[in-house]
């Protein structure tokens, strides 16, 4: 971990506060609460990476502040090391049941502070690592499923929740089969690696997120954009891809993908009203580019509307080729 790391401590004794803030603020940011509320304020604030809590104060105690860190999905995660003069017996057993990830006992040795400290982000920065290897996509370094999983369900809360656009693009290479029989799977790798730097390029504001949905089919979320917004990103990476050629060796081979697009501002009287249902809708949207000639961006209303047209125009025919034998009716 480097220098920024960012570390709180809680302690309603100021001679405290300055104590541990000498030890650790030569290698860390140090930010001091004098009691349980502020230090609350000061979580919820700012990325804190790991809590100092005093166990006995005045107001709320730290078992009380541990207990509202737990709660808070900001602050759940940030590791808690409780220090405490107490010698209240079960004290130790019940701080680190309660979540903490260590107990210091007052007085206490500079050294060691340091020394927990150091244990506590070294572990914090290893579960961070495994953590973005499993929601990470190990051929293209784009969000894999799994994550895309995880943050579909979140926005469409949070969407739900604020009255907001929710969008969803999926995109699929075009003839890819194709392409793997002709050039090699390894070139169909080196195309997979283009799109996905293609697709990260091409989608500007850092709420966007591109996953890999599985083999050659991409998808991404847009928060906050309606249809219009969605249909121009999709057109956007429609002629990007287009016009990014996948680089194999002395070859230069274009490739290009159809897009399926919607948009929902989430409500519980809304069809589609999950996100399952919300992904299949965009699914059938691509497949509808698919159908209509490929290389294309298709909406889920545009696909309605087709959908209905193609109805009404073989209702249409079948009307003509009834009404022009009328005998064979009839009959
Ligand atoms: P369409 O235009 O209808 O999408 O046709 P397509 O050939 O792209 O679609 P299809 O689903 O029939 O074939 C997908 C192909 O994508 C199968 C496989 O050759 C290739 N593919 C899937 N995953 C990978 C991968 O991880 N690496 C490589 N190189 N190829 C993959
Ligand atoms: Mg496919
Ligand atoms: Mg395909």
């Amino acid at each position: 971990m480097n220098e920024k790391n960012c570390i709180l401590i809680i302690d309603d004794d100021p001679m405290m506060l300055s104590a541990l803030n000498l030890i650790l603020s030569s290698k860390y940011t140090v930010k001091s609460a004098r009691s349980g509320e502020t230090g609350l304020l000061i979580a919820e604030k700012y990325d804190i990476e790991l809590i100092i809590l005093d166990l006995v104060m005045k107001g709320m105690s730290g078992y009380d502040v541990l207990a509202t860190l737990k709660s808070n999905d900001k602050t759940k995660d940030i590791p808690v090391i409780f220090i405490t003069s107490s010698e209240a017996r079960g004290d130790e057993v019940r701080a680190l049941t309660s979540g903490a990830v260590d107990y210091i006992k007052k007085p206490f040795v500079a050294d060691i502070v340091t020394l927990r400290v150091g244990i506590h982000l070294k572990l914090l920065e290893q579960m961070r690592t495994i953590e973005r290897f499993s929601l990470t996509d190990g051929l293209t370094g784009v969000n894999n499923r799994r994550y895309f999983e995880q943050q579909m369900q979140k926005e469409w809360v949070r969407a739900s929740r604020n009255g907001t656009w929710l969008s969803l693009l999926m995109i699929d290479i075009d003839h890819f089969k194709k392409f793997n029989d002709t050039y090699g799977h390894l070139n169909g790798d080196i195309a997979l690696k283009t799109m996905s730097q293609v697709l990260t390029s091409s989608v500007q504001r850092g709420s966007d997120y591109v996953f890999r949905w599985g083999g050659e089919e991409f998808a991404i979320i847009l928060p906050d954009t309606p249809i219009e917004g969605t249909r121009l990103v999709g057109e956007k990476i429609r002629a990007n891809v287009q016009s990014t050629p996948v680089i194999c060796g002395n070859d230069s081979i274009n490739i290009t993908v159809s897009l399926g697009a919607s948009s929902i501002i989430p409500t519980p009287s809304n069809c589609p009203n999950t996100t399952t249902e919300f992904i299949g809708e965009v699914d059938k949207a691509l497949y509808k580019a698919k159908s209509l000639g490929r290389n294309r961006v298709i909406t889920v209303e545009e696909m309605y509307t087709l959908n209905k047209e193609d109805t009404e125009v073989a209702e249409t025919e079948f009307f003509k080729s009834t009404t022009s034998h009328p005998t064979e009716i009839e009959n």
